[in-house]
């Protein structure tokens, strides 16, 4: 190990000029997003009311493969990428186990988490477009944060709707967004026909991603010039995000070796994929053997748990009907401190991989992240976002089944950010004040039961 780097970075020129797109690779292509109103196939034209025109041919593109990085957004790229990999040397010695733990630092990025990779893509396109005007929603804020400080790098005025609880449990988030120039409105909220029905039903909501996806959609909608965009669960968003995997494909290279499990944590699949896709080329091209592995909390489980099915992308049903693994739209996640895993559904490629066996799914309880995080934390000199908590613990789990199997395994996941505007959690978790959440079967069924009348 001595004459290994512990970080290892890429110069300007190694950076990726290009994404790279998984559709035309697959096995089995995915099934086809569809207009809710009369169940056919979107095509692109179809997108451009609500999402910028290039990300939705982006979204729709099943025959290229790689597009190439706009000048403008790899300039932006330089200010914080390469990201590091780093060899979790403390951590591998700390859980004595014989297996190499790696990570791809996403937390570096100058919002503290993976969500700048796709905010400046899509701030970008925008702009291109004459877009003067563009709407999001925000779970625990990260997100939020990222498209803030891309909105501002391109001039472009931001809304942002943010789930009630992280507006209330995480307001410096608020305040970064705030300080780079967006407007912030807690989710459900009275300014949208969305937020006023719930806030009717239930006036103490605490929100969702679904409510607030539908708040930001209608006000795209309703002002001139405007177009709403959306942090994960899109195929472009994936799409952005492999700037991650491929980045970190040269870096395993440089260390001398290729990863046999690489694990994300799981919202609605962006960082996994990113971290993922690019390696996985090399299992659908060539047949490599390589263990995939989407890490999502026991409180909202959609892989291992929710069904393949149409779905709604939102709360109140004003997405495209995607093919995707799905809690059903209505579900109410428990208030897990991981906010931006408190999505009901997952994307439509990653589900299609999920389903034809090419990645498995594990369900993570609160308290297992949190202690997972605080490891890490303490051994690696990184407090994690309570999201990344997740893959830390999915990896934990791996390298100690390496040590009772008494072999070598190399473990890559991606830290998709860092936890240092959430120790909130860390406190409530230091002070034995959080819990682990029961999911009833009933609860998922229930959910669940109310897509039949979808398609
Ligand atoms: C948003 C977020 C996630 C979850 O979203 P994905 O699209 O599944 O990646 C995970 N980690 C961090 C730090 C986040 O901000």
């Amino acid at each position: 190990m001595s004459d290994k780097k512990r970080r290892i970075f890429l110069s300007e020129k190694e950076i990726p000029t290009a994404w790279y797109n998984i559709v035309p690779d697959m096995v089995n292509k995915p099934m086809p997003i569809l207009n809710p109103g009369t169940k056919q196939p979107l095509k692109p034209e179809d997108l451009f009311p609500i999402f910028a025109e290039e990300v939705s041919r982006q979204e729709l593109n099943q025959t290229d493969s790689w597009f190439e990085i706009p000048e403008p957004v790899r300039d932006q790229y330089k200010k914080y990428r390469s990201t590091p990999l780093v060899r979790a040397t403390e951590l591998e010695k700390a859980l004595d186990t014989p297996a190499h733990i790696y990570f791809k630092n996403e937390s570096v990025s100058p919002v503290g988490s993976h969500k700048l990779n796709s905010a400046l893509a899509q701030a970008y396109y925008c702009k291109e477009q004459g877009i003067t005007n563009i709407t999001t929603e925000t779970g625990a804020g990260q997100w939020g944060a990222a498209l803030s400080y891309a909105s501002k790098a391109f001039g472009l005025d931001l809304a942002v709707y943010m789930v009630r609880i992280s507006y209330e449990q995480k307001p410096y988030r608020r305040s970064i967004m705030q300080t780079f120039g967006a407007q912030v409105i807690a989710s459900p909220s009275m300014s949208t026909k969305a937020g006023r029905k719930v806030l009717t039903d239930t006036p103490n909501h605490s929100g969702s991603l679904g409510i607030a996806i539908s708040e930001a959609i209608e006000l795209a909608l309703q002002t001139p010039n405007c177009k709403y965009t959306l942090g994960s669960v899109l195929n472009h968003v994936a799409l952005h995000q492999t700037v991650i995997g491929l980045e970190a494909e040269k870096q395993m290279e440089i260390a001398g070796e290729y990863p046999d499990i690489i694990i994300g944590c799981f919202g609605g699949g962006s960082n996994f994929s990113g971290i993922a896709y690019p390696f996985m080329r090399h299992t659908l091209k060539k047949g490599k053997k390589t263990r995939f592995i989407a890490a999502e909390p026991s409180s909202c489980p959609k892989l291992t748990r929710g069904i393949f099915q149409y779905d709604f992308g939102d709360e109140a049903g004003y997405t495209p009907l995607l093919p995707m693994y799905t809690l059903g739209h209505n579900f109410a996640p428990a208030n897990i401190h991981a906010g931006g895993l408190r999505y009901h559904g997952a994307g439509t490629i990653v589900s299609q991989l999920k389903k034809d066996g090419f990645l498995e799914a594990v369900d993570i309880p609160q308290l297992e992240s949190f202690r997972a995080g605080t490891l890490f934390a303490q051994t690696e000199g990184i407090i994690p976002a309570p999201e990344s908590c997740h893959a830390i613990a999915s990896a934990i789990r791996e390298a100690n089944q390496a040590k009772e199997e008494g072999v070598q395994k190399t473990i890559l996941f991606n830290l998709s950010g860092h936890g240092l505007i959430d120790m909130t959690a860390y406190d409530l978790f230091n002070q034995g004040n959080l819990v682990d959440y029961d999911l009833p079967e009933a609860v998922i069924r229930r959910s669940i039961d109310e897509l039949e009348h979808i398609i």
